[in-house]
Parts: C-alpha cells; sequence; structure tokens
C-alpha cells in the first residue's frame, strides 16, 4: 500500500467504496483484464503485453483458411502455457463474496480465463461477453470439447481435429474480432447494468466496444458508477468515484464480507 498523501486519498477512496457498498441494493461488477494480472494473467495494453505480440487473427479468415486456424490453435496453446498455473486473486475472491452475499446478482466480465468461476462464483452467475478461453466449442453444433485431446491431436498431426460430433471446425469458445457478441450475455448484461443502482468497473481500460458502453448505461439509467484502475480511463469523467489503485489491496476487505 503507498504511504504519505497519496495512501491517505487512496485509503479515502477505499473507505468511500465500502459505504458505496453499504448501501448499494444491487451491485452490478464488470471486470477486465487488470482483475487477472494479480493472478499472472497479463492484461491487454500494459506495455510487452504478450496478447500484442501478433495482429490479431479475425473471425473470417480464422473460418476461411486452415493456415489461419493452424495459425490460431498455436498461438493459443503458447498462452495457455503461459499462464497455466494461475490461480484466482483476491479480486476474484472479493467478488465471489459480494456474489455470494446476495448484492451482486452476477458478474459481468470480458475476460476470458475462467478464473472468477474458479474462485467460487458459479458459471451461471459469470456473464461472460467475450468467451471463454479455458475450452473450446464447435462453430456448427455449439458442441463443447475440452481442449487437452485437441492439443494431443495438434501436436502429432500439425492440425485441430474436427468436431467428433458434427465434423465442425473447432475453435477456442471466445469471440474473435470480427465475431458477433453472444447474445444471451448481452441481454444479461444489459438487464444487470439496467437493474443495479452501483455499477463497479474493476481492471478494464474501458476502450473495448460495445463491452465498454455498460458503465455509461448505468450511469445514464442513474446508478453510481465506480471505476477501479490503476491508469486513467476514458470514462474516469463519468464515474462518481474513481479508485486509482491495485485492485489486490483495494478489494481485499471485501473478501470474506457479507455485506
Ligand atoms: P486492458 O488490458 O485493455 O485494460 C486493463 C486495465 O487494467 C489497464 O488500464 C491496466 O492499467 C489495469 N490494470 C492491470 N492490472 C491492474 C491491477 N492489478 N490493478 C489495477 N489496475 C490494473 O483490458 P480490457 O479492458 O479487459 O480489454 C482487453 C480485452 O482483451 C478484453 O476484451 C479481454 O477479453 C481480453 N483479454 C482478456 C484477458 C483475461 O481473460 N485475463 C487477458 C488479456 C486480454
Amino acid at each position: 500500500m503507498p504511504s504519505g498523501s497519496f495512501g491517505a486519498r487512496l485509503m479515502e477512496q477505499i473507505d468511500e467504496l465500502a459505504s458505496l457498498v453499504e448501501r448499494a441494493r444491487v451491485i452490478a461488477g464488470f471486470t477486465g483484464a487488470g482483475i487477472s494480472t494479480e493472478s499472472g494473467v497479463p492484461d491487454f495494453r500494459s506495455p510487452d503485453s504478450p496478447w500484442r505480440r501478433h495482429q490479431p487473427i479475425p473471425f473470417e479468415a480464422f473460418l476461411s483458411s486452415p493456415e489461419a486456424r493452424r495459425e490460431a490453435w498455436r498461438r493459443k496453446f503458447a498462452m495457455d502455457d503461459i499462464y497455466r498455473d494461475a490461480r484466482p486473486s483476491r479480486g476474484h475472491l472479493a467478488i465471489a463474496s459480494l456474489i455470494n452475499s446476495g448484492k451482486m446478482p452476477a458478474i459481468i466480465t470480458q475476460n476470458i480465463d475462467g478464473l472468477q468461476q474458479e474462485a467460487g462464483v458459479p458459471a451461471a452467475k459469470v456473464i461472460e461477453l467475450h468467451g471463454n478461453g479455458t475450452y473450446a466449442a464447435c462453430l456448427s453444433c455449439r458442441a463443447r470439447q475440452e481442449l487437452a485431446w485437441i492439443r494431443e491431436v495438434f501436436e502429432v498431426t500439425g492440425d485441430p481435429p474436427a468436431c467428433p460430433v458434427c465434423g465442425g471446425i473447432l475453435k477456442s469458445a471466445t469471440i474473435s474480432f470480427g465475431q458477433a457478441m453472444p447474445e444471451e450475455a448481452m441481454r444479461r448484461a444489459q438487464e444487470l447494468t439496467l437493474a443495479c443502482d452501483l455499477f463497479l468497473a474493476i481492471g478494464t481500460s474501458l476502450v473495448v466496444y460495445p463491452a465498454a458502453a455498460f458503465p455509461l448505461i448505468a450511469k445514464q439509467n442513474g446508478g453510481t458508477l465506480v471505476i477501479i484502475n490503476r491508469e486513467p480511463t476514458d470514462l474516469d469523467a463519468f464515474a462518481d468515484l474513481v479508485v486509482r489503485g491495485e485492485i489486490g489491496p483495494v478489494l481485499a476487505p471485501f473478501i470474506g464480507r457479507r455485506d
């Protein structure tokens, strides 16, 4: 925790956050890659991010080109090796406590790492806007497939296998550039955003749309908007409270609480 006047300011912000949480009726949580950096998963926009080493492979290229699919799977397995040992952060555990307290009906996340579920939040209460990278799905029949056997086949043959159910193309269950957003997740995120009186945006640069629209929708609907991030974001000017600090120490006091 920083010391001196900056530390004092941060403590005030944390106290204000605690009283907003205490007074809130319905809290919407909205997380980005920043909640997982303490877990060892690099975020997207911080310097030297491994996620930006390559140009993204657009969905259309993935569909039309076997080589693009091979490259996507090569990258996927290389990234998986980077954060294979990642465990939930204090931020994930604090969100789990807020959900268990009943005040936060669900967490909306842009993350694909599955760490919020690992922190004990039932999958049904994690609204994943950009999908989930811990498994794969068939683009035709939607059947879920596990990554381990896909990797085994890929490493032996140099090609990803076809869907064992229908022969369709298998893809990590994430949303690529150019791929349609998941309708059900978007609908649920919108509903929670409109139902909440407190919206907590945590660890997101708030530049990826349409996801980044939710904090503004909450604010326009009369909700209180809090942004917790170590760096400024484009939406700070709209927030009722900006907590400029590390998510771990800021949210740690909420772990185990039942406000
Ligand atoms: P981003 O990288 O654009 O922004 C993350 C923000 O969190 C940054 O502003 C950074 O300063 C801040 N941050 C990082 N660690 C922090 C910490 N410990 N405490 C406080 N602030 C911290 O991430 P985004 O807005 O989520 O957008 C990136 C996109 O890339 C998302 O759509 C997401 O799907 C994807 N992505 C996901 C993961 C993941 O699942 N963990 C990781 C990288 C990228």
